[in-house]
């Protein structure tokens, strides 16, 4: 009895501290690196973006002390409240858009992942004007089509960007996804379907629009390998850097 009552104790008081994120952290880059040169690939252009939708700021200052330097959110207010904390990181949003939202999301986000309706980039737009600033946007695509993911479907982008790249405040700069979870070989498709989709995109633009649409965010913690290997320039990453269920 008291062997298993000192396991719990231990246990918990390992999540208490969050021990584990930093070397999480340093694995997953590590890991990251080594499917670059895997793959022929610079790891210098990919980045990682630590989604720390699931820890509070002691985690953040974890993977901070790390090396983390982006990190993503899907709550606007959990989005603000860590970006002023550490104001000299990279702070992306990854979550859904809710128009009584945004003044928050551009108020911190340097990125954000997940828009595809225009209604929502018109008020993006305005919302930077107003904050003197220009918001970077991805446009997310439901490449695989499944019901339950957000995002444009592909044969309408060209239209969505044609429409974005005319507002003022805000510039795209390339494509987002999500694949379906559970199997490689569909994930992989997935991505290769929005490098096609970003490069036939890519075509129509001219000049600084042109030069800015060239990120591709795709794959998480489960997929992020098949994802560099098909051309992502940004990972999403959260589990498998804050979860301890997850090693
Ligand atoms: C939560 C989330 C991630 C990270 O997912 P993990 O499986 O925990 O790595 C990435 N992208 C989006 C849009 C998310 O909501």
């Amino acid at each position: 009895m008291v062997y298993v009552g000192a396991m719990v104790l231990l246990r918990s008081e390992r999540r208490e501290v969050d021990m584990g994120i930093s070397e999480r952290y340093l694995r997953v880059a590590d890991k990251v690196a080594e499917a670059c040169v895997k793959c022929g690939r610079n790891p210098e252009r990919i980045k990682i973006i630590a989604v720390s939708k699931t820890v509070g700021l002691s985690g953040v200052r974890q993977a901070i002390e790390a090396g983390a330097h982006s990190f993503g959110e899907n709550r606007p207010e959990q989005l603000m409240e860590k970006a002023k904390a550490f104001p000299d990181n990279d702070w992306n949003f990854i979550g859904n858009i809710q128009s009584r939202q945004i003044n928050h999301i551009v108020s911190s986000a340097s990125l954000i992942h997940s828009l595809y309706q225009l209604r929502h980039a018109e008020k993006i737009s305005n919302a930077a004007k107003e904050m003197g600033k220009v918001q970077r946007v991805l446009l997310e695509v439901n490449v695989s089509g499944e019901e339950s993911k957000s995002g444009v479907a592909p044969e309408r982008a060209a239209d969505l960007l044609a429409a974005c790249n005319a507002l003022e405040g805000i510039s795209v700069c390339g494509l987002m996804t999500m694949a379906p979870q559970g199997d490689l070989k569909v994930a992989a498709s997935c991505f290769s379907g929005l490098r096609q989709l970003g490069t036939e995109l890519r075509k129509q633009l001219t000049g600084d629009q042109h030069a800015a649409f060239a990120q591709l965010s795709m794959g998480m913690s489960e997929d992020w390998q098949v994802a560099i290997e098909e051309g992502a320039t940004m990972v999403r990453i959260g589990r498998a850097i804050f979860s301890d269920a997850f090693d």
